[in-house]
């Protein structure tokens, strides 16, 4: 099972702060950001480069949780940013899709 299923079964701690029947929401273990989130579905995919129709609510609720975690953060007026990284040059490292939610602090763009 991979670490972020665990993460959803309970099997491995971490500082949950929003969590419902499809989805959990915890901070990240490095953080990059004084709030940096994480959202990721119950079910395992493995990442947005492989997704199907047939994933498109659980995938719509990931962003609206998104919001809700900016909004708790009272990240709404200075802004936020949500990131999916898929495969070797974004840099994904953890094989189960999750959303970055990211903020505090001015984010550069274009990310390096
Ligand atoms: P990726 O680079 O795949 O888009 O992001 C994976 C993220 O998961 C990284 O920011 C990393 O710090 C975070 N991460 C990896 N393992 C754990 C863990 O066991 N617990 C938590 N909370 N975050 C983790
Ligand atoms: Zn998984």
């Amino acid at each position: 099972m991979c670490i972020f299923c665990k993460v959803a079964k309970k099997e491995i701690p971490a500082r949950i702060v929003l969590e419902d029947d499809d989805l959990v929401a915890f901070h990240d273990i490095n953080p990059v950001a004084p709030i940096h989130v994480l959202v990721i579905p119950k079910q395992h995919i493995t990442g947005i480069g492989d997704v199907t129709d047939e994933h498109a609510l659980v995938l719509g609720k990931l962003l609206v949780a998104a919001r809700r975690i900016a909004e708790d953060a009272g990240l709404l007026q200075s802004g936020f940013r949500v990131v999916i990284n898929h495969g070797q040059h974004a840099g994904q490292t953890v094989h189960h899709v999750h959303v970055h939610v990211l903020g505090g602090r001015l984010l550069a763009w274009p990310p390096g």
